[in-house]
């Protein structure tokens, strides 16, 4: 019986770059589902449940950014999201993540790289086990977090965080007030590879801290060192700056 590795839907419209990676993907054993244009996407996605659909924003019939969050509203199973794009701008990655994206890799890539942000996310949540964790509630008013559900309450309202977002909050609500380093939230996330910088941690923390609106301040910097938790910041009635 022929193993798989997982399977993932590339969707990119340029037809050439699209049959690269489904050669490639196929190769190192993932089942692969592709398609150039955002609609189809989702009726593939919703047909064949991907584990990680490899995204580019630019697709003719819907941007790439309004793909995700569709991804995201009808996925209740869980599949990664990695943006794969030319588009570098902060602001577009920065958009991705809070619309649910695991991850974002930049146009031109190395087939390496894309493999290891695939493996990656998967080992996050590794597909078809129930990873358990004994049942505890990480509470610090207004904010609290199942490890069980991986459920995020903020004012008793749940939130929506990805699969990223979650590890780092966990992380640092799990030791209120101490310093985490950015390697040490690298690691956390999973993304221990040298070519990765802090600069990652940044965007996902921007987006948390988005996410927290008015409470945004519970995640405090610790300039030129990382991040650490603040389960009674003096309230700011604005998101604090990101770094
Ligand atoms: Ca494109």
């Amino acid at each position: 019986m022929v193993m798989t590795a997982g399977k993932v839907l590339v969707v990119e419209d340029e037809p050439d770059l699209r049959e690269i990676l489904i050669y490639n993907l196929k190769r190192e054993g993932f089942t692969v589902y592709a398609s150039g244009d955002g609609w189809e996407s989702l009726l593939i996605a919703q047909r064949e449940k991907p584990d990680v659909v490899l995204l580019d924003l630019m697709l003719p019939t819907m941007d790439g950014l309004e793909v995700c969050r569709k991804l995201r509203a009808q996925a209740s199973y869980g599949v990664h999201v990695i943006i794969v794009s030319a588009r570098k701008q902060e602001e577009d990655i920065l958009r991705g993540l809070e619309l649910g994206a695991d991850d974002y890799v930049g146009k031109p890539f190395s087939l390496k790289e894309i493999v290891a942000r695939i493996r990656t996310v998967l080992r996050r949540v590794p597909a078809g086990t129930t990873h358990r964790n004994p049942d505890e509630i990480i509470s610090h008013p207004p904010l609290s977090l199942s490890t069980a559900s991986h459920e995020v309450h903020l004012e008793k309202i749940p939130i929506q965080l990805t699969a990223t977002e979650y590890r780092l909050l966990h992380l640092l609500m799990s030791q209120p007030g101490r310093i985490f380093n950015r390697q040490q939230m690298l690691a956390q996330v999973g993304e221990q590879r040298a070519h990765l910088t802090g600069r990652n941690i940044d965007v996902h923390v921007r987006a948390l801290r988005r996410k927290f609106g008015h409470h945004a301040a519970m995640i405090d910097t610790a300039r030129g060192v990382g991040y650490r938790f603040v389960p009674n910041p003096i309230e700011s009635p604005s998101p604090a700056p990101a770094c």
